[in-house]
């Protein structure tokens, strides 16, 4: 282990005060995973990708990949949610012309996307890409599902869009009425079960 990341440990495990979250977290709750159904988690189509990363922000790329499941990405993103969906199924058909050995490098990588949380919270968590550091860009005119995903080093770009006809007109019904601004909280629930 690191001297630095050792150092840290330390003060933060003879500061009870520091080392325990408001309210404590048990084991338990540390390894919780109801916000992923299992249905999804394993369902026959649910994305997988390993990714590569660098072993400190001044490079040299780590000897292993990681593997990012739905799992991994409802959590950073905060929900399940069918922009996450359709986003991680997007990103991972671009994926695989980009990266044909199946490993994504996530320092590598430029991306486009829409403005939604959804869609821009997975291209984010997939590629790599920050907005503060100029690879991530919004492009308000993007609907959900809708990329260009660049590899930097390449300059190989393309471009991966979800076919509309796929998207459920209930659903689409419903997200309408919501951003009218004129809805009751059951039309939020009702969202949700869709
Ligand atoms: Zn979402």
């Amino acid at each position: 282990m690191r001297m630095s990341v050792l150092l840290t440990l330390l003060i933060l495990s003879v500061n009870p005060a520091l080392a325990q979250p408001p309210g404590g977290a048990s084991v338990a709750a540390t390894t919780a995973t109801w916000y992923a159904p299992k249905w999804v988690i394993d369902a026959p189509h649910a994305p997988v990708f390993q990714v590569r990363d660098t072993l400190h922000k001044y490079g040299r790329y780590a000897d292993k990949t990681k593997a990012i499941t739905l799992k991994d990405l409802i959590k950073f993103h905060g929900h399940l949610c069918g922009g996450l969906v359709e986003a991680s199924v997007a990103l991972k058909v671009g994926f695989e012309v980009l990266f044909p050995d199946g490993v994504v490098d996530r320092t590598d990588l430029r991306v486009v996307s829409s403005n939604s949380a959804c869609g821009g919270d997975t291209a984010a968590y997939l590629t790599g890409a920050r907005t503060r550091f100029g690879t991530h860009y919004i492009d308000t005119s993007f609907k959900g599902g809708d990329f260009i995903v660049q590899q930097v080093s390449t300059g190989k770009t393309l471009r991966v869009r979800r076919n509309p006809a796929i998207y459920p007109a209930e659903v689409k019904a419903q997200m309408k009425k919501i951003q009218s601004g004129k809805f009751t909280s059951e039309d939020i629930d009702r969202f949700g079960t869709l």
